[in-house]
């Protein structure tokens, strides 16, 4: 794993020294992230890197899990959807089960830390263990218009913290705590961004039956209906009948999301004639990931809801001509026509493919300009500051000045 002085080339050694003077000001202080899975989903991805590095900075970093069965799963999951704005039915037996589990993570997960740094609803009601320590709470949802009574329910948590953070500015809403706006990011170093050699990439095409004999267009997303993978399917066969292509449709799922299998069956009833389809349930191996990203000729993120899609700076970040849907934290990533192509609908998702595919070299700027947008706002580095700038203004609340 790679060590925090190996990012320099790629940052400026001046962002390293930063991140070293901030952690010096964090000793003898117990940072503690809480969620509710190790494995899927970006939540975990963003975790599993950032908490090696703060550690090797020297700021004493833990990260813990809440326990939930089945039903608790269901439940955050209809809780995720409706913040995104998606309808579901909601009863008062949904919230009874959250608060059963929450009263048994509440129970059985010692929030030892300076620092509790809860991550989206599923552990939010822990905050009622609050003591002396500072609890933050990290919203990665795009609640701009959130079911009224969902968030309702969760304000009376969220009010307890002493901060929250949201990832775009649109996210944030109004509230009764200290508000911060920090993007999440990707690790250019870890093996799901880094540079791979051809005859490893070649090597996973060949492990999947994918043979590039024409150009490939990938979605790379857990199965779920916000990321739209039928739809994906749909803008393919409409570019199909004007540029023989293939489109491959890959992903795991998480082990906090009970949807994945059914949807995953939808997409494969929806595919299953096409033989330029592939459809791949991976395992988690970001090495596939990568090549799979390294290998494509367009990147799809065709989401209808989206927290902040860090698929999108992973396929900037190899340079690759993007098109993602105008929702949730997409924008902050692709600037339509500079960094990407913004689309709003299938045709609009069909038509973005087919001007990239008939238009290399508009293509490869348009990736080239993302890979710079995303050096300069969307790698670990610029989130390990923002955090612990966040960390440290938890102890230095009289310091600030209230606008
Ligand atoms: N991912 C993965 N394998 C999969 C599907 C997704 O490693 O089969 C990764 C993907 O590369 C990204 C993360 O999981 O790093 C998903 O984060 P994103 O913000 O795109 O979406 P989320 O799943 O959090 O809604």
């Amino acid at each position: 794993m790679a060590k925090i002085e190996e990012y320099a080339p790629l940052v400026g050694q001046s962002v390293i020294d930063d991140l070293r003077l901030l952690a010096e000001r964090l000793k003898g202080k117990v940072v503690q992230h809480i969620n509710s899975t190790s494995v899927g989903g970006g939540v975990a991805e963003i975790l599993n890197r950032m908490v090696p590095l703060l550690r090797e900075l020297g700021v004493d970093t833990c990260w813990d899990l809440i326990k939930g069965g089945s039903q608790f799963f269901d439940v955050t999951k209809k809780f995720h959807n409706v913040l995104h704005g998606r309808p579901e039915e909601i009863t008062q037996r949904d919230f009874d089960i959250f608060m059963e589990t929450s009263l048994l993570n509440i129970e059985e997960v010692n929030t030892h830390g300076d620092i509790v740094f809860v991550h989206d609803p599923q552990p939010i009601a822990l905050v009622r263990k609050k003591q002396e320590n500072k609890w933050i709470w990290r919203c990665h949802i795009d609640v701009s218009e959130p079911h009224q009574k969902v968030w309702g329910f969760l304000m009376e948590f969220i009010s307890q913290y002493h901060a929250a953070v949201f990832s775009s500015p649109s996210f944030s809403r109004r509230l009764p705590v200290r508000q911060f706006l920090v993007a999440p990011s990707i690790d250019p170093l870890s093996d799901k961004n880094r540079e791979l050699p051809l005859e490893v990439i070649d090597k996973v095409l060949e492990k999947y039956g994918i043979v590039r004999d024409k150009p490939i267009i990938t979605q790379i997303s857990r199965f779920d209906r916000l990321k739209d993978p039928v739809g994906v399917i749909e803008a393919f066969l409409q570019v199909k009948k004007y540029i023989d292509c293939q489109l491959i449709l890959a992903g795991g799922t998480a082990t906090d999301d009970p949807e994945g299998a059914k949807v995953y069956e939808e997409v494969m009833e929806k595919a299953k004639k096409d033989t330029d389809i592939h459809i791949l349930l991976l395992p988690q191996n970001d090495i596939e990931v990568n090549a799979l990203q390294r290998a494509s000729d367009v990147i799809m993120q065709k989401s209808l809801k989206e927290g902040f899609g860090l698929t999108v700076s992973e396929a900037l970040w190899k340079a690759k001509p993007v098109v993602a849907s105008n929702v949730g934290g997409i924008p902050l990533q692709v600037t339509h026509k500079y960094s990407g192509l913004l689309c709003h609908s299938i045709d609009g998702a069909a038509f973005a493919i087919k001007q990239l595919l008939n238009s290399p070299a508009y293509a490869k700027k348009l990736g080239e300009n993302g890979r710079e947008h995303v050096r300069n706002n969307f790698l670990l580095t610029r989130h390990l500051k923002d955090y612990m700038l966040l960390f440290l203004s938890l102890y230095h609340q009289e310091d600030l000045v209230y606008l």
